[in-house]
């Protein structure tokens, strides 16, 4: 499953003006996130949350856990997670433990 949030309409990442040199380390790192990330910093009201948000919009969907807060990928979902446990495609839930009933 992709998630969006609804509602949320994003700014273009082309429509930002300037900021060549932050554009291209995001586009940089979205194509190899070997890179390690981008440290975004600068002035108030110089579009860094908006060229960051507007980036996820250039981004291929994630599949992820239905419900999960966290995001959890569902092929290999952390067995820590608070909303867990998740359980993989396939996977049988472990029964409950108690007492059986006798037939
Ligand atoms: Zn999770």
């Amino acid at each position: 499953m992709t998630r969006e949030r609804a509602g949320t309409a994003r700014y273009p990442f082309s429509a930002v003006v300037g900021m060549d040199d932050l554009k291209l380390a995001l586009l940089i790192n979205a194509v190899s996130p070997s890179v390690g990330g981008v440290l975004v910093r600068g002035e108030k009201g110089t579009a860094k949350s908006t060229i960051v948000r507007a980036l996820a919009g250039l981004l291929p969907g994630v599949a992820v856990v239905e419900g999960c807060r966290f995001s959890c990928d569902p092929a290999a979902p952390d067995p820590g997670c608070p909303d867990g446990p998740h359980f993989v495609a396939g996977d049988v839930p472990p029964r409950a433990r108690g007492r059986t009933r006798s037939p």
